[in-house]
Order: C-alpha cells, then sequence, then structure tokens
C-alpha cells in the first residue's frame, strides 16, 4: 500500500470511531487492503487511482450508519466486475453475507439502462428492489451512484447525460421510497445540473442573490422563534434548523408545474425538532399563534405517516413582512428516520443471523411499502397491502438490450417472448439466460437477462404444447391467435371433429338439411361469416363447444318431440330378413318398425313399444321418447323388451376407395364419418399418390346396397375428396 493508501485507511478508521459503535475492524481492514491491491493500476474517468471510488462508497456507507459487513462490501463492491477476483474468492475470505452483498451489486450494476418511458423507469425500480433481496444491496447500490454522480463531470457528455437520466428516474426515485431524503435530493439535484445545466444556473442565481434580502429576514423570524419558544417553554429539549428547498424540489414547481419562483412558498423552511409529539403540537400552536398560517397547507404526517415511513407536521405561514415560509415540527426520532430513513431502520447489530424475524418481517413490509407506493398516505390502504401475499410479486426480467419485462411469479421463457413481442414468440425457436440455453419451459427469475433466439424460416410457428407452458393469459391469446390465422385448414377440420364427436356423443342425429341449417343458424348468432368459421373457432379454442352444445341440444330435443314422438314412420317395409333381425320379447312374426326420432342401429340397447295398429316400434333405451323409469311411465304394459338378433343380421362386407386431396385430418374426417353412421370398419389403409393426393382404401360392412349408397354420399361430402368408389362385388 503507498502512502497515500494508507492515509486514505487512516481517514476510514477515525470515521468509523467518530460513529460510537462498534464495528469489526478486522474484516473492515481485510476489505480495505483488497480493495486497494485488486484495483490497482486502474485508474478512475477523473485520473485518480480507481481505489479512491469504493473508498468513497464506503464513507456514504459509514455516514448512513450501516454494519460492518455493508461497508466491506461496498469497499469490494467493483472488485468482481473490474478485476480478476472471483465471488468464491470473497465468499471464502469474507464470508457468505459479504459475498452476497457483492454479487447483488454487481448484478444490478450489469444492468446498465438508459430508460425510455415512464413506465419503463418504474418496472427498473421495482427491478432493482426485488433483485436486493438484502436492502442493504440497494442501499450500497445508491451510495455507489451518489459517489458516481459526484464525479461525474470528467465522463463524456453523452453518458453523463445517460447516468444523470437513469439518476432522475430509477435512483432517486428509490433513494425516497426509501427515506433517505439526503441522497435523494442530492442525487437529484446533480442530475438536473447535468440535463438542465440552464436551469440549474438560474435557481442557484435566484437563491443566491435575489432571495439574499429573504435570508437576512428569516433568520430574524428564527431567532424570534426561538427566544418565544424558550421562554413559553423553558425545560424542553429543542433544536432548531434553518433550511432551503433542493434546486430539484423548486426546479419541479417551476419548470414542471409552471410557478413562479415567489409563488413557491416552501423554498425557505424553518425546522424545530423537540422530543416528544406532545411538545410537537404545542409548538404548533404557538407558531400559528406567531404567525398567520395560509389556509390548507397544514399536513399532519405526525398521525397519518407517509409511505416512506416519514412522520412531521408541515404549515405553511406568512411573516410580517409578507414573506411565506413553511416550519416542519417533529421529534428527534422522526428527524432521525426523516434522514437516515431504511438505514435509520437498520438496527445496529454486527452478524445479523438468518432466522431474525423482525429483519424479514421489516424487509417484507418495506417491499410492500415500495410496492404500494401510489397509495400514498393512507395507513389503512398500507396495513391493507402488508397483508398481500408475497407469492403475488412480479419477477422482473431484461432482454439483451436492457428493456425490462415485468411478468407475474411462475412465468416461462415462452411468457417472456411473448411479452417482448408477438413476432418474436412465434419466431421463437429456443432462449438464452444469461449467455446460456435453456429449454422453453424454463421459469424467468428476477434479474436474469434473457435472450430469445428465433428464426426467420417460413413456415415455423409456436407449437401446441407451448399453451400448456405458457402461464400469462397475453401469451396464451397469441398463440392461439397465431393458430387461428396460421392452420385455418386444420382448425376447420378439428372443429368440424369436435362437433361431430359431441353430437354423437350426445345421440344428436340431424338430417343433412337439419345439420346445414341449425348450424348456419348457430354461426350467424355467435357473428360468424359461415359455418367454416364456427368450425375454424372451435379448432383454435375461440370458442367452446360447451357454448353452443346446450342449445342444439335443446333445439334438436323440440324438433324430435315436433315430429310425433310415438309414431311410426313407414320408412321401408321390413323385409323378412330385418324383420328378423330384431327379437321382441313374447312376441312372434310382428310387424317390427325402426323408429326415426333416434334411429337404433345394430349394437345399441333398445326397446319395443306397442304401437295401436302399426306393430312394435323400436327406440334406443336412452331416446328421449323413451321414459327412464318404464314403470312410471303412462302405459307401461306398452313397453317391451327387445334386442337385435345378432347372429343372423345380415350385411355384406364392401371395399371403398377414397380419392382425397391429401390433407391433414382427412382420414379422422374418413372415421368420423363411420362412426357417426355406426358403419363397422374391418380395415383401413391410406397411402399418398402423385400430385398431393391420396387414396384411401376402407373396408366396412353394409347393410344393404342402399345403405351402401348413403355411406357414399356422406364420405363424398368430406372436405376434400373428390371422388369414392367400390372396388369389389
Ligand atoms: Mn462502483
Amino acid at each position: 500500500m503507498n502512502d497515500a493508501a494508507k492515509r486514505d485507511y487512516n481517514e476510514l478508521i477515525e470515521k468509523l470511531n467518530r460513529q460510537g459503535e462498534a464495528y469489526d475492524i478486522k474484516l473492515i481492514t481485510k476489505a480495505y487492503e483488497l480493495c486497494v491491491e485488486a484495483h490497482s493500476g486502474q485508474k478512475r474517468w477523473t485520473g485518480e487511482e480507481y481505489y479512491i471510488h469504493p473508498f468513497n462508497v464506503a464513507k456514504i456507507i459509514i455516514s448512513l450508519g450501516m454494519d460492518s459487513q455493508s461497508i466491506a462490501a461496498s469497499l469490494l463492491h467493483d472488485v468482481v466486475e473490474d478485476t480478476k477476483t472471483p465471488i468464491e474468492y470473497i465468499k471464502r475470505e469474507f464470508g457468505e453475507d459479504v459475498a452476497l452483498l457483492v454479487d447483488g451489486v454487481t448484478k444490478i450494476g450489469r444492468l446498465s439502462f438508459v430508460s425510455k418511458e415512464q413506465q419503463q423507469a418504474e418496472s427498473l425500480r421495482k427491478m432493482l428492489i426485488a433483485m436486493g433481496q438484502d436492502i442493504r444491496v440497494i442501499i450500497i447500490k445508491l451510495a455507489d451512484r451518489l459517489h458516481n454522480m459526484r464525479t461525474i463531470d470528467a465522463v463524456p457528455e453523452q453518458k453523463q447525460r445517460d447516468t444523470s437520466l437513469e439518476t432522475l428516474e430509477v435512483y432517486a426515485p428509490i433513494a425516497h421510497r426509501l427515506g433517505i431524503r439526503p441522497v435523494k435530493e442530492e442525487l437529484e439535484d446533480l442530475a438536473i445540473k447535468h440535463l438542465d445545466p440552464v436551469a440549474y444556473a438560474e435557481i442557484e442565481e435566484l437563491l443566491q442573490h435575489r432571495s439574499h434580502d429573504r435570508e437576512q429576514i428569516l433568520d430574524d423570524i428564527e431567532t424570534r422563534i426561538e427566544e418565544r419558544l424558550k421562554e413559553t417553554m423553558p425545560n424542553v429539549k429543542m433544536a432548531f434548523q434553518g433550511r432551503v428547498k433542493s434546486i430539484h424540489g423548486i426546479y419541479r414547481k417551476m419548470y414542471l408545474q409552471g410557478k413562479d419562483f415567489d409563488e413557491i412558498y416552501d423554498v425557505y423552511a424553518i425546522r424545530i425538532i423537540t422530543d416528544t409529539v406532545a411538545d410537537c403540537y404545542n409548538i404548533l400552536g404557538i407558531m400559528h399563534d406567531m404567525f398567520r398560517p395560509i389556509p390548507n397547507r397544514f399536513k399532519d404526517y405526525i398521525s397519518t405517516p407517509k409511505p416512506n415511513m416519514y412522520q412531521s407536521l408541515h404549515t405553511t405561514v406568512i411573516s410580517r413582512e409578507g414573506i411565506p415560509f413553511e416550519i416542519q415540527i417533529r421529534t428527534f426520532e422522526m428527524h432521525h428516520t426523516a434522514e437516515f430513513g431504511i438505514a435509520a431502520h437498520w438496527k445496529y447489530k454486527e452478524g445479523i443471523t438468518e432466522d431474525d424475524k423482525k429483519m424479514q418481517d421489516r424487509l417484507a413490509w418495506i417491499r410492500q411499502i415500495l410496492d404500494n407506493q401510489e397509495s400514498s398516505g393512507d395507513v389503512s390502504e398500507i396495513v391493507r397491502s402488508i397483508k398481500v401475499d408475497l407469492s403475488q410479486e412480479d419477477v422482473f426480467a431484461v432482454t439483451p438490450k436492457g428493456d425490462v419485462i415485468n411478468l407475474p411469479v411462475g412465468s416461462t421463457v415462452v411468457d417472456f417472448a411473448f411479452a417482448i413481442h408477438s413476432a418474436v414468440g412465434v419466431r421463437m425457436v429456443g432462449a438464452k439466460v444469461d449467455g446460456k440455453i435453456v429449454p422453453i419451459s424454463h421459469e424467468v427469475k428476477t434479474g436474469e437477462v434473457i435472450e430469445i433466439l428465433t428464426t426467420n424460416q417460413a413456415g415455423h410457428g409456436p407449437s401446441r404444447d407451448w399453451m400448456s407452458i405458457a402461464v400469462t393469459n397475453q401469451a396464451k391469446a397469441k398463440i392461439r391467435s397465431w393458430f387461428k390465422k396460421e392452420k385455418r385448414p386444420e382448425n376447420i377440420a378439428a372443429g368440424k371433429l369436435e362437433i361431430e364427436r359431441e353430437f354423437s356423443k350426445n345421440g344428436i342425429n340431424f338430417s343433412d338439411e337439419e345439420y346445414n341449417e341449425i348450424l348456419s343458424d348457430t354461426a350467424s348468432r355467435l357473428r360468424f361469416a359461415d359455418i367454416e368459421e364456427l368450425y375454424a373457432a372451435l379448432g383454435y379454442g375461440g370458442i367452446s363447444i360447451n357454448k353452443i352444445l346446450p342449445r342444439i341440444k335443446d333445439e334438436y330435443a323440440k324438433r324430435t318431440k315436433a315430429s310425433k314422438p310415438m309414431e311410426i314412420t313407414e320408412i321401408k317395409p321390413i323385409a323378412s330378413k330385418s324383420s328378423e333381425g330384431v327379437i321382441v320379447e313374447g312376441i312372434d312374426n310382428c310387424l317390427i318398425k325402426i323408429s326415426k326420432c333416434c334411429a337404433p342401429l345394430p349394437g345399441d340397447e333398445i326397446i319395443g313399444f306397442i304401437t295401436r295398429g302399426h306393430g312394435v316400434s323400436i327406440h334406443k333405451r336412452d331416446c328421449n321418447n323413451v321414459p327412464t323409469d318404464i314403470s312410471k311411465a303412462a302405459e307401461p304394459e306398452r313397453w317391451i323388451k327387445a334386442y337385435w338378433n345378432t347372429s343372423q343380421r345380415d350385411s355384406f362386407v364392401s371395399t371403398l376407395q377414397i380419392y382425397s386431396v391429401d390433407r391433414d385430418g382427412v382420414l379422422i374426417d374418413v372415421m368420423t364419418t363411420m362412426q357417426n353412421m355406426r358403419v363397422a370398419v374391418h380395415s383401413v389403409n391410406a397411402r399418398p399418390v402423385k400430385s398431393g393426393n391420396c387414396i384411401i382404401t376402407i373396408t366396412i360392412s353394409a347393410e344393404s346396397v342402399e345403405h351402401l349408397r348413403s355411406i357414399t354420399q356422406k364420405l363424398e361430402k368430406i372436405k376434400g375428396v373428390f371422388n369414392v368408389e367400390r372396388i369389389n362385388q
């Protein structure tokens, strides 16, 4: 160590001694030595030795009253990033806590952003806070930024502006939320100085010259107040401070709220600090007796603290000379909180253990307050927010460009990709987290830098299983909408299949005309252009089958009832063979008719109904026209048991060749059609042929030539099918 470094070390130790607390001097000394050694040979923009920077950051940390570990970590905060010292070494030499603090500050430092908009700045602030799992990380980061801002004149101009903007939008608000007023105000003033140097100079000028007389008057007023209070409350301990509003505070009122310098009532303020809350209110009474208060300017932050824990009484009064000024009254304890904020609540304690439950609670509480800053002032609001389950917190990750993406806990890389942009999501082929390839189901964690790998290859798109990997509704909706647009033929086939499957499950059996009529109605009722659109919507999941099914069921029930339920329509005279197809218990050689309402087919459970003069009609057991409980039917004796005589059932085997466009789902459509018609399929074979077509060969059982013809007709209606031929018999 050279002489300068030794001198600075002695200064550090003196500062520690002045704090009057017990420090781990050994740890701090060791950190100081490593800091000087590791950074040796490195220079700052200012031309100074690099260690001057961590040394000054440590001094700020000591002023804030932080503990030995924070001081050590602030000395080491740039060592991992800027020198060859690995974090493992810090862990071994300085312990886990110091290593975690250094690691936290390093990680935040890697995310360098120039914020683009209000919302982005807000996410950033939240992210930084979320990343500082140990709030000390944030405090060290603030001290780091403060020292960099103090010495920013040395860096290139563009960097000055970028850093100043980031300071104003991201870091100063964090200092504000943590209640560290002096850090907040200094960061703001330094940022404004570099972002708007002209305005800054103007305000400085106003404060220095134009208000010179006023300050003189205010000095007199302060003296008068002191005399009066000491006279009225002789035994009460009191301290007095004259205060001038920060330049940034005046800047905001003048340039953002358009006020004249003279209209700003709280440019000057007198602060009275005392022992007890009761004294605060007593002093307030005396002040309102001495000076005329301006209406609506009294604020009681003692009974209603600000969310950042700030407590004080504020009132604005007018002096005899007509100068308005603010009086702030608070206890010493409140003053300490106002100056040090969260750092003040860092109850001085060496080696905070993990099971320090109180500390954990306090940190959770602080984080809640920070997240709910918008609900300013209202204590009940804060209390309510504390109760919010912590698991509802968000995670914050960034793109390689530095855009912060805010997602709910549990979100995956798929959500991240779609949150950037749909175009990124649909072209995703993989992802890298902090430079390493991860599976797309990787759960996003706060602070990760995530790069989405994409392809421009035509025809590439999301896969359907992403729907179950995505967590956010936003991503799911975007995936769904992609399938809607890009996979129309498949969606139509899938939707059609779903309808047919549901119809057969529910025993709905419309004629072709009815089917078209009902579905056209349904489609137009739901504002789809035609049935195909309805199929497509069902296919990509834009509409649920449950939304359309109940109405169709009702319609079906209505129609089947309307077609005179118990009456048998004479479709065809039952030929001798067919009449033997059904055995009716206890009756021989009767006329048997298959009812039209449910059209039972061989294999269905059936029941017979003795009609008046038209023989026995056969229904499916679960037909709507058959009572569930026969014994409770109007004429139970007319219902009789019936069976299919399977052994004698006549049918013939037939092979069909179906020529179709080779599209996805055509085979499924063929099989669904067969299933819906209750046709037994013995074998099926599909092969593609030239020119994008395919031939499906299917061997089935048909009951008659008529039956076979109706099967052929149905098959020909399947989308893409252009010819059906019978190739045997
Ligand atoms: Mn630094």
